[in-house]
């Protein structure tokens, strides 16, 4: 039977299967009210120290368990979310901001993503075998790993680090952000009667816990989502251990849209997946490249469709496309680029507004018509709904453009034309490249950055890959004297 778990209280930190109280607590902001949620654990350096210890233990049973026996687990803990599905797409809507048919989305391909690592073995790979040896590539776990999480789609950013270090045998502490500790405490809670005490953890703190986990000498793995510049601090104090990462970080994705499009076909999937979660997801498109001859037809539907279809409000409410930005810091970030509009003199083909008299952090959606190449509107990830629109002409022109940055996750090419979309996306240099879509990803297919977008892969087999070592077992057949 599925756990009954009170969506109110958060009595404590997991760890070892038990809530584990702090002397102080602390509590996010609901940022669609500005309002104050649930008060949450803060973890002292103890804790994590004790959460350490807890998945030591564990991983020595852990590890020696059957992939059936895991795979099971998951699936159990993948049916016990889908229980509880609605509260935690609530609790997702209250603590991010994102709609609420968002969050359903979050939580389907969470499920999904689970269901799908609990059949993915990491299996034995044989190098070479001849009369005298065999040699194989084998996998073993890595020991204690540790999931850092963004606020922007904290469930599945959690989950999709939690599923590939169990089903590999690994034991995990999962660090949410300050900002949004709350669905991922009740994933916690929710594994707490499902796998043993100390293989699945979970830890609510402040700014502090992040470096703690990264420079923590006896957790052998770091998988970090979040921005560039944290990346960069997460490489740095993990390199003192010699720590095992992965880097999922910012992007700031070109989109390129050929001149043979049906503008009335692609341009709602285009328009929608700019302004998805109010453009604050990694991959969201942040520049459209439109070939010239379409142009002005595209911006003008463009426009219109936003108008038409993509409302700003409450993101609880049905038909609410807009929600909030997450968080008062990202607030005025956001704020600040809407100002450049004026400042900079860029023409605005969807002029936007910052709701300054709400109590909540909304913004409404704002579009920029061909700006310079070099304004910050085409070279900064705003993480906001807020997107430039620009020209191009010449095939090697818009491919310079588009690698031009120090990003490189997502990109895509739109066209009819499937040869030539092909050529164009085979020059993009980011993780993931999209022809006639963007967005997609899946549980078995490899997501990261090129450039300064990441470093390593996750999901996929590459992905679960990072949670093992490579250990090359040859094996002699005869003992020789
Ligand atoms: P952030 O870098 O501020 O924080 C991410 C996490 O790191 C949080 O849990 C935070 O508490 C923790 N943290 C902060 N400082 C730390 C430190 N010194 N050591 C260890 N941990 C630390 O990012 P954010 O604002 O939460 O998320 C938004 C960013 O994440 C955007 O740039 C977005 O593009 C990126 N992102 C990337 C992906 C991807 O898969 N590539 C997905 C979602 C978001």
């Amino acid at each position: 039977m599925a756990p009954i778990i009170d969506f109110e209280n958060f009595p404590g930190n997991i760890v070892n299967n038990e809530f584990l109280p702090t002397s102080t607590t602390r509590h996010s902001i609901n940022p669609s009210t500005g309002e104050p949620l649930y008060e949450v654990p803060v973890a002292t350096k103890d804790d994590l120290d004790a959460s350490v210890v807890h998945a030591q233990v564990a991983f020595k049973t852990w590890s020696r368990t059957s992939f059936a026996e895991r795979s099971a687990l998951l699936l159990k803990f993948a049916d016990a979310i889908e229980a509880n599905r609605r509260e935690i797409e609530r609790l997702d809507t209250l603590e991010s901001g994102k709609t609420i048919s968002l969050s359903g989305v979050e939580l389907t391909m969470t499920i999904a993503w689970l269901r799908t690592f609990a059949t993915m073995e990491i299996k034995d790979e044989l190098l070479d075998e001849n009369d005298e040896r065999t040699i194989y590539s084998t996998f073993p776990p890595i020991g204690v790993c540790a999931a850092i999480v963004p606020w922007n789609w904290p469930v599945l950013l959690g989950l999709g680090k939690v599923g590939p270090a169990l089903i590999t045998g690994n034991c995990i502490i999962v660090k949410p952000s300050p900002y949004t500790p709350y669905c991922d405490l009740k994933l916690g809670e929710i594994g707490m009667s499902i796998f043993p005490p100390g293989v699945f953890q979970v830890l609510s703190g402040n700014d502090d816990l992040g470096p703690w986990i990264t420079e923590h000498p006896s957790i052998g793995m770091v998988s970090f989502t979040g921005s560039i510049p944290t990346g960069k601090r997460v490489a740095t104090s993990c390199a003192k251990t010699l720590k095992r990462y992965v880097l999922e970080l910012g992007g700031n994705d070109a989109a390129i849209i050929c001149d043979d499009v049906e503008i009335d076909k692609c341009l709602p999937k285009i328009t929608q997946l700019s302004f998805l979660h109010s453009g604050q997801i990694c991959m969201d498109v942040k520049r459209l490249y439109i070939h010239e001859k379409i142009y002005e037809q595209f911006r003008d539907a463009m426009v219109d469709y936003v108008r038409k279809n993509l409302q700003t409000g409450n993101p609880l409410e049905e038909g609410t496309f807009i929600g909030p930005v997450q968080n008062g810091i990202q607030f005025e970030l956001v704020k600040d680029m809407y100002a450049q509009i004026e400042k900079q003199g860029w023409k605005a083909a969807l002029e936007g507004k910052v709701r300054e008299t709400s109590k909540g952090f909304f913004v409404e959606p704002a579009i920029i018509d061909n700006p310079p190449e070099d304004s910050r509107i085409v070279t900064e990830e705003p993480f906001g709904p807020i997107v430039p629109l620009l020209k191009w002409s010449a095939e090697d022109d818009v491919i310079e453009r588009a690698n031009a940055l120090e990003t490189g996750l997502g990109a895509s090419v739109w066209s009819k034309d499937l040869g030539r979309a092909e050529r164009l996306a085979r020059q993009l240099s980011a993780g993931s490249v999209w022809i006639n879509s963007h967005f997609d990803t899946a549980p078995n297919v490899p997501f990261g950055g090129h450039k300064q977008s990441g470093a390593g892969m996750e999901w996929g087999v590459e992905g679960l890959k990072h949670y093992t070592n490579s250990r090359s077992l040859w094996v002699w057949k005869k003992v020789f004297e």
